[in-house]
């Protein structure tokens, strides 16, 4: 995986990005949670091997997964009125896009096993042909290693900047400028990464 932190920041970024200024806080809470949330079956892989239909990797990352989840924030949202005037469709199809984000940047990693989309019905494990971003350690104290570290800082590199440009972009004219300079470090990051 990416580490968690940078899952909650394709969330953030593509909320800010698709619901621009007045983004209710809520709504920005649930977009950078939604994109996290397939990796709690990391906190089962003691009892359920990898490999399995629900082990780490399997359902919780599948389309299916994602589909529900997106029904379920969009349900939710629409009834206690999160951004005014969204359809239950489009929030749904927002939610669970940002969820199924998750298994796709998941397959576009160095290591692990591949990504169930097709869980429960289908086991079988998928990567992209392209995988320019580095396997996450699974723990804490993993990523305070060397191999960590490099990892949040390819990670920064590939995410964080796109979230920082987010952040930034409707606040003013500077800031917009920024942002942009941050897009264009964030895109060279991806093509020397896609060259490596
Ligand atoms: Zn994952």
């Amino acid at each position: 995986m990416p580490t968690i932190f940078s899952h909650g920041a394709i969330g953030f970024t593509a909320a800010k990005s698709v619901f621009g200024a007045s983004t209710d806080r809520r709504l920005i809470f649930a977009s950078i949670l939604l994109p996290i949330l397939p990796d709690a079956d990391a906190l089962l892989m003691r009892w359920i091997p990898y490999g399995h239909p629900f082990g780490h990797r399997g359902f919780t990352h599948s389309l299916l997964f994602a589909a529900l989840v997106g029904a379920g924030a969009a349900a939710l949202a629409v009834r206690r009125k999160w951004p005014p005037g969204h359809s239950f469709f489009k929030l749904a199809i927002f939610f669970a896009l940002i969820t199924a984000s998750h298994g796709l940047f998941d397959a576009m990693t160095s290591g692990g096993l591949g990504v169930a989309f097709f869980a429960p019905f289908d086991n079988t494990r998928y990567f992209l042909p392209w995988r320019p971003i580095p396997v996450s350690p699974m723990s804490v104290a993993g990523l305070m290693t060397p191999r960590g570290l490099r990892v949040i800082h390819s990670e920064f590199a590939l995410f964080w900047f796109f979230a920082i440009a987010a952040a930034l972009w409707n606040r003013n004219r500077t800031a917009r400028i920024i942002a942009v300079l941050f897009v264009t470090a964030g895109l060279g990051a991806w093509i020397q990464a896609m060259g490596r």
